[in-house]
């Protein structure tokens, strides 16, 4: 392509309202522009980025025998009330009325169209297992998109669902999207890990996230690099350090107007990490009182998991259910069901007293107090491994793609049946695996770049070479970069050729932002000696070749 006649509006003053590096330099670089919140043009620049991807998706996906199909993106409500969807999922999905007055959807998702559509066409064991997909148009109306393309209103998923007969079938058909990405991220050029994570809205069991380390990344994962245990923090396990053994008697301590565990820390002189913290919350089938320890953070997604719903007490709430104040209530002699981090199944703590003003110290849990136990807090860098012991980190990621066992959530309540060797019907058990290509560039960007731009991996950049002719006007340039741009489109390679007429800083500048893996730069002097520069855009290693050898030099570059 003729960069002349392409729209590639670059800019070099920052966009004032991008934090992250990929939304800069998409913006920057003349790749993509903003609509409305959430909503993004894609330049032709980012459509090329977005077709490598697509391709290389494709051809994993055809690969593992999963045929592509395309569903609508408006969707009927019955189908989400059959499933219940329709109820749960709050404003994120966008509602709407048809002319008759029939409520709709726009598909945020599509478990629920690919198991209707199963539930008609499936009928025998014989015909799984049947994995389809999809690179289609999601709508999501998220409370925050932010971040350029990361997180947009309206994005594209490679979503993909499989059908088996048997838990079996469906470990077969994880296992094999689980291996189909692992080659995809790797091919796109991603640093990536896989981890355990929570299934969410999707319901159903298992579930993993493919995930790529950058700062501009919503999630945390916690990870242990000496047994390879990872998982989301949302469900990471970990154990905290331990406090040292104290031997306090039991005792009543005043406290006025002592309050939070800050407050009473300083007031005592002892240490956060031997409080019991308590915080009264109200669930669907009332309130729970749950006790991390002091210095930890409760992790509202898993306490969540255990009773479902819920959202912190109101003041008069928390006098009413357990007739004293925020602040010094504590967990002896409850009648509250109580949800108590694991971590306080040992030690001596201080925690309130159940009175106003006063808090108790000497207590021991499991003595003084009954509770059920679970893992309700926020694994921290530091926290050692469940599994071998060894100290965790927590990384910073984007989450790229999530592969879910749903087994028979969805086929049950939509009736997607099949009849198995000795003709009896059961429901189809189901996988869902998903891709955004717009993370995938973005998360990308985020992993490769530098000062002055981006930096693609060759697999999904734009082109494949850039040609520079610095000086338009010199006639042997202009033959030259033509006859480049010719013999290289012939051998299969792209070829943006910078045919402007402008400044050689310009075309420098403006080059090493849009980020084409290799440059080939025509520049007067150097052509007299018969010589052109390729310069590589992640080492900037320039190198001089005679004109006449540079098709063939690319060419052992691309090889
Ligand atoms: P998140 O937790 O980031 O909201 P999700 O769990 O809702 O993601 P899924 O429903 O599993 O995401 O979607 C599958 C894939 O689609 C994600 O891994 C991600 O790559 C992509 N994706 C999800 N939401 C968005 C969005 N708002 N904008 C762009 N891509 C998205
Ligand atoms: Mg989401």
């Amino acid at each position: 392509m003729r960069y002349a006649n392409l729209l590639i509006p670059t800019l070099r003053e920052v966009p004032s309202d991008a934090e992250a590096i990929s939304h800069v330099l998409m913006v920057r670089a003349g790749y993509i522009r903003q609509l409305a919140a959430g909503l993004y043009i894609y330049l032709p620049l980012a459509l090329r980025v977005m077709r490598k991807i697509n391709a290389i998706l494709r051809e994993e996906m055809n690969a593992l025998g999963a045929q592509e199909i395309a569903l609508p993106a408006l969707h009927p409500a019955e189908i989400w009330q059959e499933t219940g969807r329709w109820y749960e999922i709050g404003d994120e999905m966008f509602r709407l009325k048809d002319r008759t007055g029939r409520d709709m959807c726009l598909g945020m998702t599509h478990e629920e169209i690919m198991t209707w559509l199963a539930a008609r066409e499936i009928r025998s064991y014989r015909e799984l297992p049947q994995v389809w997909y999809q690179i289609q148009t999601k709508l999501r109306d998220e409370a925050r998109p932010k971040s350029g393309v990361l997180r947009t209103r309206e994005f594209l998923m490679k979503d993909s669902y499989s059908f088996d007969a048997d838990e079996e079938g469906l470990e077969k058909s994880y296992r094999r999207h689980a291996e189909a990405y692992h080659r995809i991220f790797s091919r796109c050029g991603l640093d990536f890990f896989m981890v355990e994570s929570d299934p969410g809205m999707m319901g159903g069991g298992m579930s993993h996230e493919f995930m790529a380390p950058s700062p501009a990344g919503e999630d945390e994962v916690a990870i242990c690099d000496a047994c390879g245990y990872a998982a989301n923090v949302e469900l990471a396990l970990s154990d905290p350090k331990r406090n040292e053994p104290v031997a306090w008697q039991v005792e009543e301590v005043y406290t006025p107007g002592k309050r939070t565990v800050q407050e009473v820390s300083q007031f005592l002189g002892i240490e956060p990490r031997y409080f019991i913290k308590s915080l009264l919350v109200i669930s669907d089938s009332g309130p729970v009182l749950a006790l991390v320890r002091g210095d930890q953070e409760l992790h509202e997604k898993k306490l969540a998991r255990i009773i479902g719903k819920h959202r912190p007490a109101h003041k008069d709430e928390i006098r009413s259910a357990l007739g004293v104040d925020a602040g010094f209530i504590g967990p002896m002699e409850q009648k509250v069901r109580v949800i108590a981090d694991t971590c306080l199944q040992e030690g001596t703590y201080v925690s309130g007293a159940n009175r106003q003003d006063y808090h108790v110290k000497g207590i021991v849990p499991g003595r003084d107090f009954t509770a059920e136990w679970h893992d309700i807090t926020l694994a921290r860098e530091g926290d050692f491994c469940v599994k071998c012991n060894a100290p965790i980190r927590i990384q910073r990621v984007i989450e790229v793609g999530n592969i879910f066992k749903l087994g028979t959530k969805y086929s049950v309540p939509l009736k997607a049946m099949y009849l198995d060797e000795k003709g009896q019907e059961r429901p189809l058990v189901m996988g869902s695996y998903g891709i955004g290509p717009a993370r995938i560039a973005a998360a990308a960007i985020e992993q490769n770049h530098d000062d002055d731009g981006i930096v693609w991996p060759r697999a999904i950049a734009p082109f494949d070479v850039e040609i520079l002719a610095l000086n338009m006007n010199d006639p042997k340039t202009r033959d030259l970069a033509e006859a480049f741009y010719r013999d290289l489109r012939a051998k299969g390679i792209e070829v943006l050729v910078d045919d402007r007429d402008a400044r050689a800083g310009v075309k420098f500048k403006d080059a090493d932002l849009i980020g084409i893996p290799t440059q080939v730069i025509l520049g007067e002097k150097n052509l007299k000696d018969g010589l052109v520069e390729v310069k590589d855009r992640k080492t900037k290693e320039v190198k001089k070749v005679e004109a006449e050898s540079v098709v063939a030099y690319l060419l052992t570059l691309f090889s």
